[in-house]
């Protein structure tokens, strides 16, 4: 299975399927100036699947070291970055060589990032390995690291030369954090593919366990965002459609600190629920829909509600106050991705606070 993103002459496409890794060298060596990758993973995931990678790699006659860095989002910062960098000069990485990105999407976008400014750019391939990884953050082109200022403040578009989705892998994945991709699969269906999201209300509770399902799901995803990505590469228009639920998400991400107490796609999906609440309430979508998707992230096992995370969070003010911060909104003007229905999302600029407000403090009286 294989999708295209059609980006002229940086196209590349996202290979999906079972047992991708195993033959990882085979995928790989087409696209290789000399036999030889410097790799970038987490701690975790090295422990997991970094030996099969390197052995398929090395049965394809490809050499390769690798750098495992902690686990976890603290390490997409500039020191780990720094280090990077800096093992992938001592590993003589040139201008014409591969970097590969083996992880989640921490990984992926620091080493995408280590990517686009080494020598000025070196190619890379990402191997996505959690479910967010290879739906949302694999794809696109967009890398980065957090600073002290806020996350993903730092960054370049850099589109990867391939992408190897191995489906297999989500089989070591902790269910929470498999649950955290599921938030920006439903997405998808929610923005734009109605019939989609038909399916993963069915299909849904299965993709643990099921592969077929699961590689259907990861396929359409990615297709969808291949394909906004190909219409609209920078965020000048489109692309935004892909922030549905985030606006929401970014403030109740800060609000928790980013910790444990919300993974991002735990709170992709609240937003999500949120912005159907907002839509439905400004008259532009039925009033089903909210509760149809509230009953699909419960029988998923999800955080549905604000009163699904845990401790304290901000008064409505707060938490408005908070999205007013957020990189979506210009000149104070709030900016949401609202939708008509299920499948039908658009950019709406100028929402009323008020609107807002009342979703958030109804929202929160649950709690
Ligand atoms: P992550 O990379 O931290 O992975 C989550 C956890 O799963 C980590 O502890 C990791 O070690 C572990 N793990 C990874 N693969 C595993 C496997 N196969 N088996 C067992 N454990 C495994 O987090 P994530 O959720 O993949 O990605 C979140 C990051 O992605 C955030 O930094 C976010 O900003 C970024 N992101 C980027 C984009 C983009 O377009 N570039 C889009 C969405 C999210
Ligand atoms: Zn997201």
């Amino acid at each position: 299975d294989c999708v295209r993103v059609e980006l002229g002459e940086r196209a590349y496409e996202v290979r999906i399927g079972q047992g991708l890794i195993a033959r990882a060298g085979d995928h790989m060596a087409p696209l290789l100036r000399r036999p030889q990758v410097a790799i970038l993973t987490d701690e975790t995931v090295a422990a997991l699947h970094l030996a099969p990678f390197q052995q398929a790699l090395s049965a394809a006659g490809i050499a390769s070291s690798a750098l495992a860095l902690p686990a976890g989002e603290a390490t997409k910062g500039w020191p780990q970055f720094a280090r990077a960098v800096e093992w992938l000069l001592e590993q003589k990485v040139e201008r014409r060589d591969m970097v590969v990105a083996l992880g989640g999407g921490v990984i992926g976008d620091l080493a995408g990032f280590a990517a686009a400014v080494l020598r000025r750019g070196v190619r890379f391939v990402q191997v996505p390995t959690t479910l967010l990884a290879q739906v949302d953050s694999s794809v696109g082109g967009k890398t980065g690291i957090n600073t002290a200022q806020g996350k993903n403040l730092v960054g370049a578009f850099h589109q990867p030369s391939l992408v190897l989705a191995d489906i297999d892998v989500l089989d070591t994945l902790p269910a929470r954090d498999f649950l955290a991709g599921y938030g920006e699969v439903v997405k998808y269906g929610l923005l734009g593919d109605a019939a989609f999201y038909d399916w993963l209300e069915d299909a849904g509770p299965r993709l643990a366990h099921d592969p077929e399902a699961r590689q259907r799901a990861v396929r359409r995803s990615v297709e969808m965002k291949a394909e906004i990505v190909a219409r609209d590469e920078t965020e000048e228009g489109d692309r935004a459609l892909l922030n549905l639920g985030h606006t929401f998400c970014h403030a109740l991400e800060k609000a928790t600190g980013y910790s444990d107490r919300l993974l991002h796609g735990e709170g992709v999906a609240i937003g999500c629920a949120l912005a159907f609440e907002l839509s439905q309430r400004m008259g532009l979508c039925a009033q089903e829909a909210p509760s149809r998707l509230r009953a699909h992230l419960r029988a998923m096992g999800m955080k549905v509600d604000l009163r699904d995370i845990p401790g304290d969070l901000p008064d409505a003010e707060g938490l408005l106050a908070l999205m007013a911060q957020d990189k979506k909104v210009m000149d104070g003007r709030l900016r949401f991705i609202l939708a008509r229905g299920i499948g039908s999302a658009f950019v709406a600029e100028d929402v009323p606070p008020d609107a807002v407000r009342t979703v958030l403090s109804e929202a929160l009286a649950l709690r």
